[in-house]
Parts: structure tokens; sequence; C-alpha cells
């Protein structure tokens, strides 16, 4: 059975297969190149990777594409402020970002496009929505895309449903450019910015005059030039994008060449803290640095993105890094006693995580159901800790136990879970020692201090020290 995923259009479960003969199309908004990625990006980012991961389990050819947006309001505002030329600034946050999905074991994307590379056909877009009638140019040089000219914009996000305001201008009369918008304010979108003063020297020259795409537009290039004009099986993207973004990018691409953009949309919920979305205005986030210079390994950053169900928000902490580092050290046990019956080096365990064959998985086959099925990682989990919950090892000879290590490396490679990282190895807490940091936790917070001093006592006893922050507590060796 193919893989299945929610698809937010058809507001139904799907199954997901490419074309005969053809690799399957998938296409992510990547990272605005302004700042260090926060982990809540890193949220999204992190199941797609997983998705493309099972796909391959199964079987399929992955096309992934995921662009760079290396010009917008924020890239420029970034740049001038930093005193930068765009394209420098830009390039050091995007090495960055790199650096930060290979810490995390993401998959180089296929291709990966930037936007500020892709004028040319940006423009050469605009050309044909204003030929067709879908966009229009204003006297002092912007131009916009006709909302109502589409019939069906606001489809994918149902918009429909909470009454479209099509206006070209907003209530104090002003025409509504920015990149990002709230979805109060429909309005006739900006393809192509009249030069500002405040773009310094980003502007680039056009039939309009001189100026810069909006934001939205860049996708629909991209995607064009990336797939040779073939519609997409899957487009990503956090749940925030949906609309304006990919209404606009919809509207844009099937108004212009004429057949769907894509078949499939993937949305996925945000990162929370204390009931917000993790966002850079906010001020509310954590970089991958940040958790970092707390202890956690990049290997349990990951676990704890994507140990809650795509579909679900999922509020951090720090407690769920930490049950993430526990979570970790119990897999690499279970690794270790594996290989002690196949008389192998924790250093031979790389070589078992890989796509192998789902049909082999054996007694990890209803993580990977659970996988195969909208992308349940949470339940996969569950599964997985349900097979370690027997102690099967114990019992096993060495066939047994190599059968078992190619199961559980595919599902491994599956999830994107590498173990037996070297220096960063996770550290492990044991479970009665975590419970009373936990318990210190609670008590501190209730203000029951005499409580919260002996439990921090009876940890120092046993050989742990807490040390606390504004967010949490970690437990660390005396
Ligand atoms: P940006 O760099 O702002 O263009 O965002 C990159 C990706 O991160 C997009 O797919 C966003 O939808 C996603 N994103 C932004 N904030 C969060 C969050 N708190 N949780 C999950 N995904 C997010
Ligand atoms: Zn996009």
């Amino acid at each position: 059975m193919p893989i299945q995923l929610y698809d937010t259009h058809s507001r139904s479960l799907q199954p997901l297969v490419a074309e005969a003969g053809q690799p399957l199309r998938f296409y992510c908004c990547g990272p605005t190149v302004y700042g260090p990625a926060h982990i809540g990006n890193f949220r999204t980012f992190l199941l797609q990777d997983t998705l493309r991961r099972v796909l391959e389990v199964e079987g399929q050819t992955v096309e992934h594409v995921r662009n760079i947006t290396d010009v917008d309001d924020k890239t420029i505002k970034g740049a001038i402020e930093s005193g930068l030329p765009l394209k420098d600034f830009t390039h050091q946050w995007t090495k960055k970002f790199h650096t930060d999905c290979a810490e995390l074991n993401c998959l180089t994307p296929h291709k990966e496009p930037s936007a500020v590379k892709h004028i040319p056909e940006q423009i050469s877009l605009i050309k044909q929505l204003v030929e067709k009638n879908h966009a229009y140019a204003t006297e002092e040089g912007s131009v916009y895309f006709r909302v109502s000219s589409f019939e069906n914009y606001g489809n994918l996000s149902r918009l429909k449903d909470r009454e479209i305001k099509s206006q070209s201008k907003n209530s104090a009369g002003e025409r509504n450019d920015a990149d990002e918008y709230e979805r109060e304010a429909v309005s006739d979108f900006v393809l192509w910015k009249k030069r500002k003063p405040e773009d310094g020297e980003n502007f680039w020259s056009s039939p309009w005059g001189e100026g810069r795409p909006g934001w939205h537009l860049e996708c629909s290039a991209m995607i064009e030039t990336s797939f040779k004009g073939a519609t997409l099986d899957l487009h990503g993207g956090g749940v925030d994008l949906c609309f304006p973004h990919h209404e606009n990018e919809i509207a844009q691409s099937e108004c212009a060449h004429g057949r769907p953009l894509c078949k499939h949309w993937f949305h996925s919920a945000h990162l929370m803290v204390d009931g917000a979305k993790m966002s850079k205005s906010l001020g509310n986030l954590y970089t991958l640095d940040d958790l970092r210079a707390k202890g956690f390994n990049p290997m349990a950053v990951r676990y704890a993105l994507i140990a809650g169900s795509y579909r679900q928000q999922l509020n951090f902490t720090i407690e769920t890094l930490h049950a993430a580092q526990s979570a970790l050290a119990k897999l690499e046990r279970f690794a270790s006693s594996l290989l002690s019956k196949t008389e192998e080096p924790k250093s031979a365990f790389g070589q078992y995580i890989q796509p192998g064959n789902p049909k082999n998985l054996n007694r990890f086959t209803k993580a990977w159901e659970a996988l195969a099925i909208n992308l349940n990682t949470s339940a996969a989990l569950g599964a997985l800790f349900g097979v370690l919950g027997s102690n099967p090892a114990t019992s096993m000879k060495a066939d047994e136990a190599r059968q078992t290590l190619n199961g559980f490396g595919t599902l491994l490679f599956a999830l994107g879970i590498q173990l037996f990282t070297g220096k960063d190895a996770p550290l492990e807490i044991p479970e009665d020692i975590y419970a009373l940091g936990q318990a210190r936790w609670e008590a501190k917070r209730a203000k029951d201090y005499s409580r919260a001093d002996s439990l921090r006592e009876t940890l120092l006893e046993k050989g742990w020290t807490i040390k606390d922050s504004s967010e949490g507590f970690q437990i660390v060796p005396k």
C-alpha cells in the first residue's frame, strides 16, 4: 500500500504516488536567510525530511527541491542594517542553515534554488500574468495580481467560507504590499514592488521600472524552472504558509501556466512556546546553537521536534529535550545489546542505518505502518519503544540479532535518527534521577522551597547536580 498523507486541499488522507516512470516531485518553501533558523522552522524542515525518508524507504524516487529566500523585506532590511551587500549577508545565513541541517541529519535537497538568482524568471512570470489580464501595473510602477480574476482563489485554505474581501487597498486607503499579511487583509497582492529608498541598492530593472519581486512570486518561478513545467506531486510548508503564501503561489502559477500547481499539500503544525507560535517577531525562539550551549545533542533536538505528530502543535520545553536524551540512550542500549550478539563494535552500527526494505522490518512493522499512514511519528516511536520494552535481545542468537539490526536500522533511517554520534553522544540520565529532578522543579515552581532543597540534596547524594534556567532545569553529573 502506498504512503498515505493528509492533503490540505481535499481535507482527506490521500496516497502519495508519482506518475509512472517519474520521480515524486516534492517542493518545500525554504528558509528566509536573515538570521539563524529557529527550531520552530526546523520542526517543519525535519518533518519534511522525515516524510522524504519514509517515501525513500518505501522505494520511491523523490525529487526534493527546497528554495532559499534571499530577497524579501526581511533580508533587505537585515542586509542594510548590517552594512553588508545583500548577497554577502544572505550567504552567511545560508551557510549557517546548511551547517544546522547537517547537524540535524537532514538529507540535502536535490536542488536548492535561490530567489535572487531567479529574477528574470520572476519578471517573465509577471509578464505572462499581465498579458493574460490576471495582473495589472499601477501608475507608480508596481504590479499587482488581480485576485478577482482567479475563481479558485482561497480554495486551499477554504477562505471563501470566511468571506473574501477582495480589495486592492486596506482600510486606511493604502495598498497592502507587505510580503506577509493577515487573513483579514485579503487583497490584490503585489508581484512587483516599485523601488523605494529603504531598498538601498537592492533593485532590478523591469518593463514596469526599477523594483523587486514580491515574496510570493519566487516559489512559483522556481518551481516552474526546477521541475521544468511539471505539476508537483507534493508541496510542503508550515501551516502559516497555507494563506496567503500558498494561495498566492497557486493563483500565480495556475493563471500563468494553465495547469494545476500541485496535487497534494502538506502543512505541518507549529512548534509553540507557552501557547504562542515560536517566531522571531515574538522573540520566544531557540536556535540549535542555544540548545547546544545548554549541552544538548542535535540528535536530541531532532528527536524532540519529530516526536509529536505533524498535525498537532508541539509545545517546546527544555524537559522535552531531557526526555529525548533519555529516549536516545535507551535506543543506544538496545543497539548495543544487539551488537553484542553479533559480536560487532558500536562503530558497525552505522552500516545498518539505511533505507533497507520495509518488508523485512519484522518486529518494527507496526512502527513502520504508523509512519506509512499519515506520518504518525508519535505512534511510530510508541511502537518502537513497545518493541524495546520486552527486551527481546536477551534471548537472541546472532542471526536473529542481525535481522533485528536491519529492521531497526531501516526504521531509524526513516526517522533520521543516528545513534552513537561520538563526543556529543547523549548523556544517559537514569529515569529515577530524572523523576527526582522533575519533582524538585515542580516543588520549586509551587514555591515549596524546603521540598525543592531536600530533593536537590538527594540528587547530590546520588551524584547529580541540577542547573536551573528560566526555561527549566538540566541534570548533569556532579
Ligand atoms: P521562514 O524562514 O520564516 O520563511 O520559515 C521557514 C519555514 O518554517 C516555513 O515553512 C514556516 O511555515 C516554518 N515555521 C515558522 N515558524 C514555525 C514554527 N513555530 N513551527 C513550525 N514551523 C514554523
Ligand atoms: Zn513558497
